[in-house]
């Protein structure tokens, strides 16, 4: 299947779930996931339209981002803390700021490099913390306090990766979302939603869909 194929079957697929639940495909942001694959085929996406891209690794997005300047990579995947500079210079975003001491460090950066870089706070409500990162719900109160507000750090909203089969998983993120836009008085976005399962995050609210295998093919690294 060539990747115009099956952009548009999976567009398909969000249109449907869109029509299931009520919403607007408008209304869902359609991230694709480029980890792992090359660099010619993210250009070939570019020619679909597409500007933004999910990149997991710091190393391999940072070598993407400067080789393709005219494209925006969102960092999605675990953020060491002395990988923090690398990072804010060459990610248009980051998805996965999950703890105080890697929200400070941002913060400091973002200060000496003058830079405005949109943050999401990655949410783990199921104990994984020590594989996929995420910080759990008990300690959200010190991360958003860690970011304090800062204009440089724009907080977008929330990001998880429940694992699969959880069950509410992505209600629960719904949940949260709604008494954190209350306590915070701001919009907050929800990034939940695979290959495999972007319907039920769609049901269930999520504003942005991040899908690696569905738009691009299976990985091969
Ligand atoms: C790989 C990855 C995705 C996309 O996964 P697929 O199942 O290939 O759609 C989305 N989000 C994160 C954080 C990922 O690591």
């Amino acid at each position: 299947m060539s990747l115009a194929d099956r952009v548009h079957a999976l567009q398909d697929r969000i249109r449907r779930a869109c029509e299931a639940s009520g919403r607007r495909p408008e209304d869902i942001e359609l991230l694709p996931v480029s980890k792992r694959h090359p660099l010619t085929l993210v250009r070939e996406a570019a020619g679909l339209g597409f500007q933004r891209f999910g990149e997991n690794y710091v190393q391999e997005g940072c070598e993407k981002a400067q080789a393709a300047p005219e494209l925006a990579f969102v960092l999605l995947g675990p953020l060491q803390r002395n990988k923090a500079k690398p990072a804010l210079q060459n990610f248009a975003e980051i998805q996965s700021v999950d703890r105080p001491e890697l929200a400070d460090r941002l913060r400091r950066l973002a200060e000496e490099l003058d830079l405005v870089r949109p943050v999401w706070l990655q949410v783990d409500l199921w104990d994984e913390a020590t594989k996929l990162g995420g910080c759990p719900e008990a300690g959200l109160p010190e991360l958003l306090a860690a970011l304090g507000g800062d204009p440089r750090l724009p907080l977008r909203g929330l990001m998880a990766l429940p694992p699969p089969g959880e069950p509410y998983a992505f209600e629960r993120m719904a949940g949260l979302r709604d008494r954190l836009q209350q306590d915070l008085g701001q919009p907050l976005r929800l990034s939940m939603g695979m290959s495999d399962d972007l319907e039920e995050a769609i049901a269930a609210g999520s504003d942005q869909v991040r899908i690696g295998t569905a738009f691009f093919g299976p990985r091969t690294r």
